[in-house]
């Protein structure tokens, strides 16, 4: 039976978040240490299979129509050109590859086959394949995981109460419920948030304490850095410190010991000693590529180099969970069932977002 505790409080969690830095950090890698190797760092690479034109306010991200930012959209890629990209992935040392479709959920139809197929594709590379596409259903979900889906990703971004302040098309409840529904497969949840936004310290908290207490925690935690994007309604942020980024890592580690925790956006800020007290502090992976969907990252050489400076060695494949099989799709007992849930639009009007929203009307 698993030893993780699921009932942390906000209290709990802050007390860990503000330990004096030293303790924390031994606390961290003392449990880092005994749920994982602490020299192995899964390389994953993330790819953005259609970029922009998202309906959805979220006021971080350069991908949403609303906002004017210099992010070009595209279509759906072909399977063929993911397929390229996998192997290319593979042959830098990444595990695996994370695909995101700017949508605000998965529709059925030819485009969601067309990601099946890329689900099918990756997983016969003997990678671990995961999608962001936004909210799905359990039908959805089950269709992914007969594909081959190792996994699925959908952030919660930030506490409750913050989320309100940052995105209004679309409420909390249904983040939890997509998570919800991935559960239902035998697809591993990677579901983590972004500091940086304006949020209090609670806020992080919060956010931990919905993501740990869920029941089972999420196999795969992304911890980002916001990068503000001229354009978006966050684009006057300042920077996070970096040690507000090992302080979240590290309390990331402690109440979710078995997770893996990613290092996500925001590495460019970092220097090499920053992202390695974020290693001993308990994270254990990294994204790899120039680009984060649309934000700048590290060159994958020189994270290779870093790895070497650090002697660490990127993670295998399936190490945590056997590899899952793909059912072709002639042969799936999923079919798409067309159905048109009832996501809730709150519609909460945030002030930021507006005027942003504002200022990219003018500017067309
Ligand atoms: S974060 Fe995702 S859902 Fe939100 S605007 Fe960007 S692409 Fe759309």
């Amino acid at each position: 039976m698993s030893a993780t505790k699921h009932n942390w409080t906000k209290e709990e969690i802050l007390e860990i978040y503000n330990t004096p830095l030293m303790e924390l950090l031994y606390d961290a890698a003392t449990i880092h240490r005994k749920h994982h190797d602490p020299n192995t760092v899964q390389v994953s690479t993330l790819l953005s299979i259609k970029t922009g034109g998202c309906p959805e306010d979220c006021g971080y991200c350069p991908q949403a129509a609303r906002y004017h930012t210099d992010v070009e959209g595209n279509d759906l890629m072909s399977v063929q050109q993911v397929k390229a990209q996998a192997l290319r992935a593979k042959s830098s040392g990444s595990s695996r590859v994370c695909m995101g479709a700017a949508w605000r959920n998965v529709k059925d139809g030819e485009e969601f086959d067309q990601v099946l197929e890329m689900v099918r594709t990756i997983n016969k590379l003997d990678m671990e394949v995961c999608c962001t596409l936004g909210m799905i259903t359990e039908n959805q979900a089950q269709r992914l995981a007969e594909a081959g889906l190792y996994a699925y990703n959908h952030n919660l971004d930030s506490s409750e109460e913050y989320y309100k302040e940052v995105i209004s098309t679309r409420g909390y409840e249904d983040r939890l419920e997509t998570i919800d529904n991935v559960r239902k497969t035998n697809v591993t949840v990677c579901s983590g948030g972004i500091i940086g936004m304006g949020e209090k310290t609670e806020d992080r908290a919060g956010m931990l304490v919905a993501l740990s207490t869920l029941n089972p925690q999420p196999e795969s935690v992304p911890i980002n850095a916001l990068v503000a994007v001229e354009g978006t309604p966050l684009e006057d942020q300042k920077p996070v410190s970096i040690w507000d980024m090992v302080r979240m890592v590290a309390t990331t580690r402690i109440v979710m010991p078995e997770t893996q925790v990613r290092l996500s956006a925001g590495r460019t800020e970092m220097t090499r000693e920053g992202q390695a007290m974020c290693f001993f502090a308990g994270a254990n992976s990294i994204f790899a590529g120039d680009k984060l969907l649309t934000t700048p990252n590290p060159d994958v050489n020189e994270d290779m180099e870093m790895f070497k400076l650090l002697g660490l060695n990127p993670q295998k494949p399936f190490i945590k969970k056997m590899q899952p099989e793909t059912v072709e799709a002639q042969n799936s007992q999923y079919q798409a069932l067309g159905e048109k849930p009832k996501w809730t639009r709150p519609e909460h009007t945030i002030e930021r977002n507006e005027e942003a929203k504002q200022k990219a009307k003018a500017l067309k």
